[in-house]
């Protein structure tokens, strides 16, 4: 003890600097619907970061071809996901409705979300914007495509085709529950 003070670490320490953090990470997409490559996508970028910022995009759309779900049915398909998963605490999700003009976007998101490390993504807009604004990007690992692809699910909800096997069960659930309800 020197001077009346407690050592707080004892044994061999890490030279400063050396500890080095996980990233935070920002994942954005419209999930319509949220589906299993969405999933993967999230389960891969959870375990690469100390945190993930969601941003729920295109808040403002909702019962068009490209749209069908409402910020608040995408937001309750998010959350049933993260609690499932075990990453609510990890994760904290953002609903970001879309401007005009593509040249603003990232910093209209920065006053929204809070500040991250690097922005996950496979959109090639978003991608674009990301760099050119000066952040760091990384691609999110895709899960059979073909399959698990927004587009696709929506056509086979359309034409009545078999789509629950894409998604997770707890966004069925949340999907059917909107069904019953109108
Ligand atoms: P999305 O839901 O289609 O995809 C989200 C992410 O999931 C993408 O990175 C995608 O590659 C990934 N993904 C899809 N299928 C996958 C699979 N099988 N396996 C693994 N990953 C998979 O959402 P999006 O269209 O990319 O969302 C971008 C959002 O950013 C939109 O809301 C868009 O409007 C918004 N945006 C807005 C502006 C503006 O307002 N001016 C500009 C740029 C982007």
């Amino acid at each position: 003890m020197v001077g009346g003070k407690v050592a707080l670490f004892v044994g061999r320490r890490k030279p400063a600097g050396s500890v080095r953090q996980k990233p935070t990470a920002l994942f954005v997409g419209r999930f319509q619907p949220l589906h299993k490559g969405h999933l993967f996508a999230l389960r891969h970028i959870a375990k690469q970061s100390a945190r993930v910022y969601i941003v729920i995009g295109s808040s403002q759309e909702k019962k068009t071809e490209k749209n069908p779900f409402s910020a608040q049915q995408r937001l309750a398909m998010m959350r049933a996901v993260l609690v499932k998963e075990k990453l609510a605490k990890k994760c904290k999700v953002y609903l970001l409705s879309d401007i005009p003009n593509d040249y603003e976007w990232v910093s209209y998101l920065d006053a929204h979300v809070p500040r991250y490390d690097v922005c996950y993504s496979n959109n090639a807009l978003v991608l674009k914007l990301m760099r050119r604004a000066g952040k760091k990007v990384a691609r999110v690992p895709l899960l059979a495509r073909a399959k698990y692809r927004g587009e696709k699910i929506r056509e086979r909800m359309k034409e009545r085709k078999e789509w629950k096997s894409r998604v997770p069960k707890v966004v069925q659930e949340k999907i059917g529950a909107r069904k019953k309800s109108g």
